[in-house]
């Protein structure tokens, strides 16, 4: 079994080891058993049973609510030679017909099918299938305490129970430990085991910066796409305008951008996310409907332009970042008022309860002050025993200090003003600004006017923020943004209380370690055939109509610019080449690499080296020029810098002393310099540009 299973992952998949639990989950489905299986994004979930499906001699059934991603996964399968096919509202009767009569006949090793169709067709032609193993993706929508519940779903238990001896796959990258409860008990699932991979994706930088007003958050963005050139990344925005509007801004800069959302036409997606996975279209500003139906390896970055509502969604989207394993980045940019808007939405929902802690728990991550990684780990269940070392926290660890008398500054300041004033007001007051508005309030005569000039406009900004998460105070967010004082607050202003602060630390100031996993993980991959091979990914994905990452994706294109194979075997050895791709795309892939290595071997040996052995043979330059191809001109051009880099060159014999003295003068006139034309043309045209050119060199050499 072992070899079996194996053979076929190196031969279909072109891989050589199964990841962590994969092997596993997979026996133990072979042995016909039910599995939970909870991988993050990009943990290689569809491997669980893609393997059995090959194993068994019957049908897999794949049950998944993303139709846009159904088509995606079948022309993967098929491009690696297996057959399988999709069945869901997006086809037509026809094409369902022919899918029917494939799977009936045999001739489809796995079907996928939305929930809502598989309940549909359940007691009709479903019942003829030799059905050896179904396997429920995105599990977590079965569960009214996931975040993504959906209907449909509930009703695939009458349907595992119509075939109790098949066993079930529950996979998903989402699930506390409320929802996989849920999750077993509503899909049936009898016995089964949880496999639990990782969820740490090492390859991810996380950053959060909280509190950036929305001109300043653009320019930053701005920056940090520029830094980037060429990459991929998606922005994530609360709302479709924003979308629209994030996106034409960054265009107004030159960037190559799409907006996605779900008020656009059916169409209008379809091109935005082709583009997109093609590399047509470097970076997509969307809202959270645009990514679950997409499987790009090579996106560089993700960025939260505002907070997400859970942190489900966060790790899920940020997810998205790095699939192929190379370093990625990922920035989420919150704001107090993100927070309030989403309590308000939340209020109106149902799950109200729930929804609020979920967001809490967001807000918390959001504002924490120890690692990150650490923290989103532990809400999914797992620990770390280490500080990560990738995230915004670890590189810039807070210090803290005695804050109570800074803090009873503030709040009696907030006292003064009788509760009715803002954030920005009572900066001004603490720094003894001296403006309109202070004018005509005569917030000057406060006794806590100016009593905090020391402390920078950023610094205070940041310390009433964090007097606000420690509940000293509250934001009301109803009237005009007034800060009001809690019963702790009141506590710490009285002095019966002490409180600690941490140092702000400016974006300016924030050291960036230089990013040590990048550095280990980028090969030696030659960065011109890479592109070269993007090249002919993307004429083959254009021809067969096909998603580019699907033919190959960039971390095997990678491992081709740096191996270079060039032969069936050598091709095979790369991760990500099976027997099918091979056949299909091997020669073309490997003419490119030929043509790279030819082309650049000769460049290996330097030109000038080549025209001085064959000086040292003593050919005339004529001769060598001859022998070359290579113009006269030239060759006297090589013979002069090798004469510059103090070769044995006799060069002296090829002038004479009066057109050096010549071209000396005028040489000089044009201070000395080095271009050929002018002298050309001030000399009357009487003068080669080798002799010139030789006579530059000498007379620089002997000078
Ligand atoms: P998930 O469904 O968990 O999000 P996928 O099944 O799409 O993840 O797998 C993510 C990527 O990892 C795919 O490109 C897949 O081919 C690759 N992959 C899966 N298993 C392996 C393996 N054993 N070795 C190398 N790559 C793998
Ligand atoms: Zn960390």
């Amino acid at each position: 079994m072992k070899n079996q299973t194996h053979t076929l992952l190196k031969n279909i998949f072109g891989y050589d080891n199964f990841r962590p639990l994969q092997e596993d989950i997979i026996n133990r489905t072979i042995e016909g058993k039910d599995s939970f299986v909870l991988m993050p994004t990009g943990g290689g979930k569809s491997m669980c049973f893609q393997i059995p499906a090959m194993v068994f001699d019957g049908i897999t059934i794949v049950v998944s609510p993303l139709i846009s991603l159904m088509k995606d996964q079948v022309q993967a399968l098929k491009s690696n030679g297996i057959k399988a096919d999709f069945f869901n509202s997006s086809i037509s009767v026809q094409e369902e017909n022919e899918v029917i009569n494939k799977a009936i006949n045999g001739d489809l090793q796995l079907l996928y099918l939305s929930p809502e169709k598989l309940i549909s067709v359940s007691n009709t032609w479903l019942k003829q299938l030799n059905i050896k193993l179904v396997a429920i993706d995105e599990a977590h929508c079965v569960s009214m305490w996931g975040h993504d519940f959906r209907p449909e779903y509930t009703q695939l238990k009458v349907f595992r129970n119509s075939i109790p001896n098949v066993p079930f796959m529950a996979l998903t990258a989402t699930a506390d430990k409320s929802a996989r409860k849920d999750i077993e008990d509503q899909l049936g699932l009898t016995n089964s085991k949880l496999f639990i991979s990782s969820f740490d994706r090492k390859n991810l930088s996380i950053e959060v910066r909280g509190q950036v007003q929305k001109k300043k958050k653009l320019q930053e963005i701005i920056s940090f796409i520029k830094r980037r050139k060429n990459e991929s990344g998606i922005i994530y925005c609360l709302s479709r305008k924003n979308t629209e509007e994030v996106a034409n801004h960054l265009k107004e800069n030159g960037n190559s951008v799409a907006y996605y959302h779900a008020g656009m036409n059916h169409e209008e997606r379809e091109q935005t996310q082709t583009d997109f996975i093609n590399d047509d279209t470097k970076i997509i500003v969307a809202t959270i409907a645009f990514g679950m139906g997409i499987d790009k390896s090579n996106v560089r970055f993700v960025i939260h332009y505002n907070l997400p509502k859970n942190l489900e969604g966060y790790y899920q989207e940020i997810g998205r970042a790095g699939r192929d394993g190379l370093p990625s980045e990922t920035v989420l940019y919150y704001n107090m008022r993100d927070f309030v808007l989403y309590s308000q939405f939340a209020d109106d929902g149902a799950n109200t309860a729930m929804q609020k802690e979920k967001l809490n728990r967001m807000l918390q991550f959001a504002e924490a002050k120890s690692c990150r990684r650490k923290i989103l780990l532990s809400y999914f269940g797992e620990h770390l025993t280490e500080n990560c070392g990738n995230c915004d926290v670890c590189e810039n660890p807070p210090k803290d200090f005695d804050g109570t008398i800074l803090s009873q500054k503030a709040l009696s300041g907030i006292a003064r003003m009788k509760e009715k004033d803002g954030i920005t007001m009572l900066i001004n007051v603490l720094r003894g600004s001296n403006n309109a508005d202070i004018h005509s309030k005569q917030y000057f005569n406060l006794k806590t006017y100016g009593i905090g000039k020391e402390i920078s406009f950023f610094d205070w900004r940041d310390y009433v923020i964090q007097m606000a998460n420690l509940g000293l105070i509250e934001i009301m967010y109803a009237e005009s943004s007034a800060l009001k004082i809690t019963p702790i607050g009141w506590n710490v202003l009285k002095g019966e209380k002490t409180i600690r602060l941490t140092t702000p630390i400016s974006p300016n100031e924030k050291k960036k370690k230089p990013n040590v996993i990048r550095k280990a993980t980028e090969g030696e991959a030659n960065q011109d055939l890479f592109t070269a091979l993007k090249k002919i990914r993307y004429t083959i994905s254009k021809e067969e109509k096909m998603p580019a990452y699907i033919i190959f994706n960039d971390k095997t294109l990678k491992l081709m610019a740096s191996d270079l194979p060039t032969t069936e075997n050598e091709f095979l050895a790369i991760s990500g080449v099976g027997m099918s791709k091979m056949e299909k795309y091997g020669e073309e892939f490997m003419n490119v690499i030929r043509k790279f290595k030819s082309a650049a071997k000769p460049r290996k040996i330097p030109t000038t080296k080549l025209t001085f052995d064959l000086y040292k043979e003593n050919l005339t330059p004529k001769e060598i020029a001859e022998k070359r191809n290579l113009s006269i001109t030239t060759i006297f051009s090589h013979l002069s810098q090798l004469y510059t880099e103090g070769k044995d060159i006799e060069l002296e014999k090829y002038v004479t002393k009066e057109t050096i003295d010549k071209v000396r003068i005028v040489f000089n006139q044009f201070n000395q310099k080095i271009e050929l034309k002018p002298i050309y043309e001030k000399l009357n045209e009487e003068v080669s540009y080798s002799e010139i050119r030789i006579s530059i060199t000498l007379i620089l050499k002997n000078e």
